[in-house]
C-alpha cells in the first residue's frame, strides 16, 4: 500500500452546541486539514493520484463547502436565527457539532469521498483525515 499525503488551509467560523467552556462562543479558526490518500497501485505515471488533482478537487470541494463560512450544528438555535437575517450563503448548517473529530469524520466519510467519485477518481481512497483547529490540537479520522 502506498499513500500520499496534502495540506490545504481554510478559516471558518463555529461554536459548540450544548458546551460549556471558551467554544460556546461563536468564534474562528484557520483549519489545517491534512488529508492521506491511499492506492493499492500507482498509476502509469508512478503516483497514487497527482498532487495537483487533490487540490483541485478535494480541496476544491472543501473551499466551496466550508472556507470563509459559519460551520453550526443544525439543532443550535443560532443557526436558524441567523438563517433568518444572512442573506448569503455564509451559513453551513453541518448535521453534527462542529468539533474538529466531527468533521474530521465528515471530510473522511462524505464530502472527500463524493468529491472524488463526482471527478471520477477510481482506485483511490481516503485513508485519513486531519483537522488541525490549532498547532496545538487537531483530531484524526482514519479508515481503519
Ligand atoms: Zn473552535
Amino acid at each position: 500500500m502506498i499513500s500520499i499525503t496534502r495540506e490545504h488551509v481554510i478559516a471558518a467560523a463555529h461554536r459548540l452546541f450544548d458546551y460549556c467552556g471558551r467554544c460556546e462562543r461563536l468564534h474562528g479558526h484557520n483549519y489545517r486539514i491534512r488529508v492521506t490518500l491511499t492506492a493499492s497501485a500507482m498509476n502509469s505515471l508512478g503516483m497514487v493520484v497527482d498532487f495537483a488533482d487533490v487540490k483541485k478537487v478535494l480541496f476544491g470541494a472543501l473551499d466551496e463547502a466550508w472556507d470563509h463560512r459559519t460551520l453550526l450544528f443544525s439543532e443550535d438555535p443560532l443557526c436558524g436565527h441567523l438563517q433568518s437575517v444572512l442573506d448569503d450563503d455564509s451559513l453551513r448548517p453541518v448535521p453534527f457539532n462542529p468539533t474538529a473529530e466531527n468533521m474530521a469524520a465528515h471530510l473522511g466519510t462524505a464530502l472527500f469521498p463524493e468529491a472524488m467519485a463526482r471527478a471520477g477518481m477510481e482506485g483511490v481512497a481516503v485513508a485519513a483525515v486531519t483537522v488541525y483547529e490549532t498547532d496545538t490540537s487537531w483530531a484524526t479520522w482514519s479508515a481503519e
